[in-house]
């Protein structure tokens, strides 16, 4: 069998990673990828922009794929899947339609609100609707939200309302583009945040192992948010009676709307969800794919085949799987490049990648790139590497992977 991984982060390293693993697969193409996917065995890198959907499907035509993955929302909001699909070619991922969770919080807010499923209070506006009022009538902090993708930057917890107020113009103003003709403002929920990760199949869910980001960049949870600078599995906080009720309150309810009104949901769906002090899941936002930092610890936990689990939901038999884990804790630590969350240098040379190959654990690639010197890996962007180490507990997971005389690796990540 023969696997397209469409991405080039730390999520499809995994992904390739771990399908070249199976004994079904003979090769697997990752479009663009990067420098650590070009070191995988049995996998390749194809120079194609994840975005270019006609170039992907050309892709998979010539190169005789049988399943294709797709690692970030963009190319799925965009309709990947369905051009996909018309090609006759096997994609596992949302539809468009469904992909609207993601792609749009004022469908994906009306979405949770019509079929019950626990979430923030919220009002959605165009400029030509926005009411200053709603804002001036809520309790502060409020959160103020561009309804497009935004690379995960549209949400701003706003302490007063005149901050809310600023990010309201700014959004209206452009700052996002597109992306912030919708604005999206809702009530500021507290609590503890879950990632909750599902297979689907259209109709059933097969739930992956919990997770847990990591969002600050600094340590001791200071710095700024980021897209996360590393995460965990197994997530205690997610007790069986909290993943019984997330399925039922949760992930039940929104592929059973999904799929009455004529948009079932295949693929990975993930929910981000703030779980109050009195223990109720309330959904912050869907995800239409696999997080980034999630993806890589879990990952290395599935012992089940990838590609077994994508063909039984492409054929609607997820029921009937079942879907093995190492029970060990597994962490992500990330090393980001200076500056990150902001504007980074790329190109800066990496060294100590062959020492980190000999160490238990994985270090999986994200913003790294070939330089043309060969063997010479350089960084090409802000999350650069993620080393994930296994343990009995979170504790013993990092000394697994991240030895002193990785030199690379930033200690900036202790639990
Ligand atoms: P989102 O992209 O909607 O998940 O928002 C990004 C981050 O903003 C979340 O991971 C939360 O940390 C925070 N956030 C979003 N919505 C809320 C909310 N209603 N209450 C509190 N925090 C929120």
């Amino acid at each position: 069998m023969r696997v397209l991984i469409v991405g080039a982060g730390g999520r499809e390293h995994a992904l390739a990673w771990k399908c070249a693993a199976s004994e079904r697969v003979t090769e697997v193409i990752v479009a663009p990828g990067n420098a650590g996917t070009a070191a995988e065995a049995r996998v390749r890198n194809a120079d194609v922009a994840a975005e270019d959907i006609a170039a992907l499907v050309a892709l998979a035509r010539a190169e005789r794929i049988d399943l294709t993955l797709i690692g970030p929302e963009a190319p799925l909001v965009a309709g990947i899947v369905d051009a996909f699909a018309a090609a006759g070619l096997k994609c596992f991922g949302p539809r468009a339609a469904a992909a609207r969770l993601e792609g749009s919080k004022a469908f994906s807010k009306e979405f949770l609100q019509r079929h019950r499923i626990p979430t923030a209070r919220h009002a959605t506006f165009t400029r030509a609707t926005f009411d200053a009022r709603y804002v001036m009538d809520h309790r502060t902090p409020i959160v103020v939200k561009a309804s497009g993708l935004a690379a995960g930057k549209g949400v701003v917890i706003a302490a007063s309302a005149s901050e809310a107020l600023a990010a309201v113009d700014a959004m209206f103003g452009g700052e996002f583009g597109a992306a912030g003709h919708e604005v999206v403002i809702e009530e500021f929920l507290a609590g503890e945040e879950v990632s909750f990760i599902v297979m689907a199949d259209g109709q059933h869910a097969l739930a992956l192992a919990t997770s847990q980001d990591h969002k600050r960049r600094d340590d001791a949870d200071r710095g700024p948010n980021t897209g996360g600078m590393g995460a965990y599995s197994p997530a205690p906080l997610v007790t069986p009676i909290l993943h019984a009720r997330i399925m039922r309150e949760v992930i039940e309810p929104a592929l059973q709307g999904l799929a009455a009104q004529g948009t079932p949901y295949t693929g990975f769906l993930y929910a981000g969800l703030m779980i109050a002090p009195d223990g109720a899941p309330q959904v912050l936002e869907f995800n239409c794919r696999l997080g980034d930092p999630e993806a890589q610890p879990l990952l290395m936990r599935l012992q089940s085949d990838l590609t077994q689990l994508c063909a039984a939901a492409l054929a609607g038999r997820l029921h009937e799987v079942e879907v093995k884990w190492d029970p060990r804790t597994a962490l992500g630590v990330v090393m980001a490049a200076a500056g990150y969350p902001g504007r980074v240098r790329s190109g800066d040379a990496i060294d100590g990648l062959d020492t980190a190959a000999r160490l238990p654990g994985k270090v999986f690639h994200g913003g790294t790139r070939l330089s043309g010197e060969p063997g010479r890996v350089v960084t090409s962007g802000g999350r650069v590497l993620c080393a994930v180490g296994m343990g009995d507990s979170v504790r013993a997971a990092p000394s697994s992977s991240t030895r002193p005389d990785f030199t690379l690796f930033s200690s900036s990540f202790l639990l």
